[in-house]
């Protein structure tokens, strides 16, 4: 079970270490902290299924290895995303899903942490065969009642998407005829099987939302020697999956120059900055970015990690920043867009050379958040912005007639569509989105600031997490 990291500890027992390194700010009863810590469920399967190669059209029936883990129910359902990568191991779903839990408490989202796996190259499988996969794994959650809008809804992580979700759901929907929430066992859908807008952008802008905040604060950037603001700051990403690529996005979009970027088999690197949507358009008629024209290309992706900038974000997988590379790093702010990118070996190194590391369970928090609102929405059956938008337009054309009547001026067009709107789905799913990474941030940054002996801000939102989750606890009557 156990997987071998570069410092000898497994990810969960990474997760575990900075769990108990939080501990020495809380005074908590020592057997509430181990409920907290422990991973409540752990279900591991295995079942076959008759796959086709992608390239030469042979079928074969494989055994499939593939889990679900719930870490904490102090709040239900629990939430976590599927991954499907050839390295998921228990280990490894473990320490996802414990972090699902601390990452919901950070944001506020009413949910216990989980996360689930299936141990597949999904490269080597045609789309078919994904479909029986997902499917099949699906029943075998429902089988051991491991999924349900009230009880785990999973969501997409490393190699899913809106695909895999609307797959689930309709399995699910299947086999829970007339189950009026059956939409909500999962989110991450596609908008016509019940997804929400702004959730498939929702982890790369708050990626973004989490590094504006901490780049606004002029006192933190002058520590680390960097001026306010995201305006022609260099930024390299590492990952052009769906959480890099959004957050790239909304970085460049904000003036910050992409001085680097690395997929699984190269890395691109230009000082001067490149053109993110032309990269895409040539990954995607290419298939790979090894011969792109526009930016010097290194074999060695981890090279986008050690490259001269101000913001680099891995938004991959975890542990590839460890004691070997981390003294290397040139970033001044880590932001961690991906779980666990940074072991605590190469946290320790970062932390000595003054670098500010934003953790993954705050700042990935954005992906979570968007999936809560999605759930909402499923389960009162309405669009956001169905009830209200129309009266909302109407009242406020009667202001803007009002000012114009009263001022004797008629407004600038572009102004007066401005004050007229009213708010549709996306609009609201974004501002909650805003409003939870900044209130978020302010916490997480009240924790470290309050705490003298607190140096990162890590072990800030773990003490902010455990603090929320024990109070779910506390209020319950179990523990004083
Ligand atoms: N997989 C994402 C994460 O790690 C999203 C989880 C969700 O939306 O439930 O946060």
């Amino acid at each position: 079970m156990k997987k071998e990291s570069q410092n000898g500890h497994s990810f969960f027992q990474n997760v575990e270490r900075y769990f108990d390194k939080a501990t020495n700010y809380l005074s908590y009863d020592p057997g509430l902290l181990a409920q907290i810590k422990a991973c409540n469920s752990v279900y591991q399967m295995r079942f076959p299924v008759l796959v086709e190669d992608k390239k030469t059209g042979n079928k074969s029936v494989e055994v499939i290895e593939a889990y679900r883990v719930q870490h904490s129910q102090h709040k239900v359902p629990c939430k976590g995303g599927i991954r499907f990568s050839p390295d998921v191991n228990q280990d490894e779903v473990m320490a996802l899903a414990a972090l699902m839990t601390y990452k919901c408490a950070i944001v506020d989202v009413p949910f216990g942490g989980a996360k689930g796996g299936i141990r597949i190259d999904k490269k080597k499988y045609s789309d078919d065969t994904l479909e029986r996969i997902t499917r099949r794994y699906t029943t075998e959650l429902i089988k051991k009642n491991f999924i349900g809008p009230g009880i785990d809804v999973p969501a997409p992580d490393y190699g899913t998407g809106e695909r895999e979700m609307s797959w689930i759901v309709d399995t699910y929907v299947a086999f829970h005829p007339g189950e009026i929430n059956a939409y909500g066992c999962v989110t991450g859908k596609s908008i016509p099987n019940g997804g929400v807008r702004g959730r498939r952008e929702a982890t790369g802008r708050g990626v973004y939302f989490g590094i504006r905040e901490a780049c606004n604060i002029a006192e933190d950037m002058k520590k680390i020697g960097l001026t306010t603001g995201i305006e022609g700051k260099r930024i390299s990403v590492q990952g052009l999956g769906n959480v890099g690529y959004y957050s790239a996005k909304f970085f460049v979009e904000a003036g910050a120059i992409l001085v680097a970027v690395a997929e699984i088999d190269c890395a691109l690197m230009n000082p001067k900055g490149m053109d993110l949507e032309d990269i895409m358009k040539w990954k995607s008629e290419k298939g790979s970015l090894l011969n792109y024209p526009k930016a010097k290309v290194v074999k060695n992706p981890g090279a986008a990690l050690e490259v001269d900038c101000d913001i680099l974000i891995p938004a991959a997988l975890e542990s590839v920043i460890t004691e070997e590379n981390a003294p290397r790093i040139k970033a001044k702010i880590i932001a961690e867009g991906a779980n666990g990118p940074c072991t605590p070996g190469g946290e320790d190194i970062l932390l000595k050379k003054n670098v500010l590391i934003v953790p993954d369970m705050f700042l990935n928090a954005g992906g979570v958040t968007v999936s809560y609102f999605e759930w909402l929405k499923n389960l009162s059956h309405v669009r956001f912005g169905r009830m209200d938008k129309r009266f909302t337009e109407n009242t406020n054309k009667i202001f803007v007639d009002q000012i114009e009547r009263v001022t004797g001026q008629t407004l600038e067009s572009g102004a007066k569509l401005l004050l007229e709107q009213g708010a549709d789905e996306e609009d609201l799913v974004n501002s909650g989105l805003e409003d939870t990474m900044i209130n978020a941030y302010q916490q997480v940054r009240h924790v470290w600031k309050k705490h003298s002996k607190i140096k990162d801000m890590r072990t800030a939102a773990f003490v902010l997490a455990i603090d929320k989750v024990a109070s779910s606890y506390t209020t319950l009557g179990i523990w004083p």
